[in-house]
């Protein structure tokens, strides 16, 4: 409702600065933002602006906070410190407590001997069951030999202890050079061996690819992020000189398809919370992929009809993810995924400028999403802390 108005705000002012009544086209908004028909009606206030109006919601209907999860969580999607102290350590693990959370992957990967220190630290922790650690590749200057190389010390790496290779970021596609300068393309054959090496030693990649399809298109009135754009000046990927949202999702799912037997995690549901058939096609075809939902909750939240019933069609396929380590905020997910409570807040208003439901998750796929699927993506997470 609250979008609604604001659109209509920003619609009418639109309107009448460009003498049109006409609403923007859309298959979500047609209809929606259409003023009284005949009535040329403009606010008789000045109208506020996008930060200021937040109507309190006078709905009332059961509520029901989850401070702690139901069952004992991995956090496939981590960003710590490595090497972490002891000390901030002990901090984590306190905080990570009363949410029941029960180990965070460390997808701020590092490699080579930044890596061993990291496991030194790790394994000398009294907290060593609540944290593991992933690897990572550089993907500057990729050049002949670049694969060979790079899966060699993946080969090491995971001696030394790492257990899956990410979070590759963003950077990986949407502005990496090779050496000669060009684009590093997603799926450029000169680092197969990597891929092919990770499937030999079995070992997820996690990857982020492009970021939520609004970002790469213009910032406008219809632009359902516009406020995250008008915020961070790098999340703005206009193309050209981008490559376009699809160029790098064509290039991702070559990938995926052309290494079968190499398991991809696709971080933030590939960017297609928006749109779950399509990430669901994407499972149907590409029985090598595993996502997660770090980040993308508020669009979880909004459809939780059609988001229960893809969670429950691809229980084995996704894994619980939250990216960003705040911990009043894991609450959220928990509240979503356990509950059917209706009409709540977001945590962050320039994610979303709607409000959330509850998927009211049977108890067997939140298990699995919260942590079997990832115990079986990665056996070597201590099994500490998990029901048997
Ligand atoms: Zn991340």
């Amino acid at each position: 409702m609250l979008s609604r108005v604001v659109v209509l705000v920003l619609a009418v002012v639109a309107a009448t600065a460009l003498g049109v009544a006409q609403a923007p086209q859309g298959a979500q908004s047609q209809g929606a933002i259409r003023n009284r028909p005949g009535a040329d009606r403009a606010p008789e206030f000045p109208p506020p602006s996008i930060l200021d109006y937040k109507p309190r919601s006078t709905l009332v209907v059961p509520q029901h906070q989850v401070p702690r999860a139901k069952y004992p969580v991995i956090d496939f999607h981590s960003h710590q410190p490595a090497p972490i102290t002891e000390a901030a350590f002990d901090t984590i693990v306190a905080s990570m407590n009363p949410l029941n959370l029960q180990v965070l992957i460390n997808t701020s990967g590092v490699s080579g001997d930044r890596l061993v220190d990291a496991m030194k630290a790790l394994r000398s922790s009294k907290h060593k069951d609540r944290m593991v650690q992933f690897t990572n590749i550089n993907f500057n200057n990729v050049g002949p030999g670049f694969g060979q190389r790079a899966a060699q010390q993946l080969e090491a790496d995971v001696k030394a202890g790492a257990l899956g290779v990410g979070e590759i970021n963003k950077g990986f596609g949407l502005n990496a050079r090779k050496s000669d300068g060009t684009r590093l393309k997603i799926d450029d054959p000169e680092l197969d061996p990597i891929w092919q090496t990770a499937a030999r030693l079995n070992i997820p990649i996690f990857i982020h690819t492009a970021d939520p399809q609004e970002f790469f298109q213009p910032i406008n009135y219809q632009n359902e992020r516009w406020l995250e754009l008008a915020l961070f000046r790098d999340r703005r990927f206009p193309s050209p000189p981008n490559p376009t949202f699809e160029e790098l999702m064509a290039e991702r799912d070559r990938l995926f398809k052309r290494h079968p037997k190499t398991t991809f995690v696709a971080a933030h549901l590939g960017w297609h919370a928006n749109d779950l058939a399509r990430l669901g096609r994407m499972f149907d075809t590409m029985p090598n992929l595993y996502s997660e939902v770090g980040a993308v909750l508020y669009d979880l939240g909004r459809q939780p009809r059609m988001a229960r019933e893809f969670l429950i069609k691809y229980q084995d396929r996704v894994l619980f993810g939250k990216d960003s380590y705040q911990p009043d905020e894991f609450p959220y997910y928990w509240r979503v995924f356990e509950t059917a409570d209706e009409y709540f807040d977001y945590y962050r208003d320039y994610h979303a400028f709607w409000k959330l439901y509850g998927l009211d998750l049977p108890d067997q796929v939140l298990r699995k999403l919260y942590y079997q699927n990832a115990l079986k993506l990665v056996p070597g997470i201590p099994r500490a802390g998990f029901p048997r």
